[in-house]
Parts: C-alpha cells; structure tokens; sequence
C-alpha cells in the first residue's frame, strides 16, 4: 500500500491507518517503508503525485491519493473509498487585471504554469487550444508575478491564496478529496484483503462522526425516548436491578446532535448520562 510521505495528506492518512488497525511499530516516521506488525502488508511512503503510476505498474496493489493527482496521471485506476479530507479543486486562475473572463477567451500561445501538466493539456487540447504549458513543481502563484506565465492551473481549497496573489478562479477542472484507490488487476489477484483494508477504513472513518451515548430514563418516558432515538437500530433498551421506574438505554447518535440529545434527555428525567466515543462501525 503506498501512502504520502509528507505534504497535505499525510498526518491524516497515517492516523486513519493507525486507527484502522495497523501497527506500524515505533520508528516508523523515518523510514520509506514499513510491514505491519500485526497484519500481512507492507506500507511504502511516497509522494502523492507518484501513487497512481506505482498502482497502474502494479508496484503496490494500493495506496491513498488525492483524485486530483489520479485524474492528471490518466491512468485508468478503481477508486474505492472517498476519505472526507484534502478537499480542494483544480482551477484555471488568472490574475484580477487580465482580460480573460471565461476560458473562451484564452488565446492560442497562452502560457499557464501549472504541476499539473497532463490533465492540464488534456482540458486544453478538448478544447481545441494550442496553449504553451509550463511545469512547475509548486508556487504556481506567484508564475504571473514573475512574468513566467500569463495564467495558471492550481488546487485550490479555500481561495485565499489566490486572493494574497491578486488571482481569480475562472474554471475548474476537478473536485477532489483523498481517496483510497486500486487497480482491477490487484482487484482481480487480491480482492478480499484489499476490501478488508477499505472496510477497515470505512468503520473508522463512520465512527468518527458518532458518539456512544448511555442513559438511565425513567420507564414511563421510555416510548417517547425510544421515539426521539431512532439510531441505527432503535435504543438498547436493559433493565437496572432492583428498580422498576427506571431502565437503561444505549444508542449510537450522530455527533452533532449530541448537545440536544443530552440537553433532551435531562429533561425527560434521565440519570447518569454518558456519551463515549466509538473507536469502528461496521454496519
Ligand atoms: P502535497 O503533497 O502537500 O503537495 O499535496 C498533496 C495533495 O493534497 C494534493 O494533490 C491534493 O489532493 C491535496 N490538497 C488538498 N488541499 C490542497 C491545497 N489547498 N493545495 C494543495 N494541495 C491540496
């Protein structure tokens, strides 16, 4: 499995594996690659722009990128999860004085520094422009600035960077997040422990937004409590020894709705009331 190592989608991608299950033993921060002490597989630490090529070799069955680093490498790759994290989007961007308004307006010659130099002549060639690229490995920016091109094509998550740089967003070519992809042919050679992977990630991923919550609730409110608590399954509903006008509940709630349901069951007469965090959901 190949996983970024470093820049945006690091930190949260190796927590997500830790959480998942994966023991990837102590030193592992200084090292390209690591097997996992408590399961058959070997994690190698990469860039994310390298992962879809090392997927579509066949080097590694798997790994975790932005789906933006997968639509410029071209390859024809299986995304199997989105991971709710690295949102951002790929733009054309040009600076707050240029003419160009729509990409209608670019003309042929058009220089645009962008790290995206593939998806980038792929937009531009669709659209039957003869624009002149310009790699650049980051800071596309400050290109215009600099004079080194006249536009560019860049991530964008919350635009302010743009804005620092007197840019405008004028298109987008992708929305992306992180993204747990595979191959069919590592699909087709080890399907169930590539998805053993993915549901472990999932579970981890659903517990996250939800909370365990217990309560001692009188028994005369329990229906409109049972009503209140639809969860995932309706409340589990246990007797309390020695006590008839009380009973306990157990339910999984939505993290969000926490405040109002502990505020709510106060009100009702609950006792006792807990909310502890849940480490993996499997539905
Ligand atoms: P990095 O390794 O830090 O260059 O970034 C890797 C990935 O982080 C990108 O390919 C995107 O999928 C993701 N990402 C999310 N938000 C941003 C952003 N604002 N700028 C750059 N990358 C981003």
């Amino acid at each position: 499995m190949a996983v970024p190592n470093k820049g945006r989608l690091h930190d949260r991608t190796v927590d997500l594996l830790m959480k998942s299950g994966l023991d990837l033993g102590e030193d592992w921060g200084r090292k390209l690659y690591v097997t996992a002490k408590n399961q058959d597989i070997e994690i190698v630490f990469v860039r994310a722009q390298d992962i879809p090529e090392f997927i579509n070799s066949g080097a590694v069955d798997l790994g975790i990128t932005g789906q933006d680093q997968i639509a410029n490498s071209g390859c024809k790759l299986e995304e199997v999860l989105e991971l709710g994290f690295g949102h951002c989007r790929l733009s054309v961007a040009v600076p707050e004085s240029s003419k160009i308004k729509t990409v209608d307006d670019i003309k042929d010659g058009c220089r645009i520094a962008t790290s995206f130099p593939k998806i980038t002549k792929r937009f531009f060639d669709a659209k039957g422009k003869k624009v002149n690229i310009i790699e650049v490995s980051g800071a596309a920016e400050i290109m215009p600035y600099m004079g080194v091109s006249d536009i560019i094509v860049d991530l964008v998550s919350s635009g302010s960077t743009l804005k620092m740089n007197r840019l405008v967003e004028i298109e987008t070519l992708v929305q992306s997040q992180a993204v747990v992809v595979t191959s069919k042919k590592a699909l087709s050679k080890s399907k169930s422990g590539i998805m053993d992977m993915v549901n472990s990630i999932r579970s981890v991923i659903e517990a996250e937004s939800k909370k365990y919550l217990m309560a001692d609730v009188p028994t005369k409110k329990l229906d409109e409590i049972v009503k209140l608590f639809p969860g995932l399954a309706g409340p589990t509903v246990m007797n309390i020894s020695g006590r008839d006008d009380m009973v306990a509940i157990h339910v999984v709630i939505e993290k969000n709705d926490v405040y109002e349901a502990v505020n709510t069951l106060q009100k009702l007469g609950a006792k006792g009331i807990l909310t502890l965090p849940i480490d993996r959901l499997v539905q």
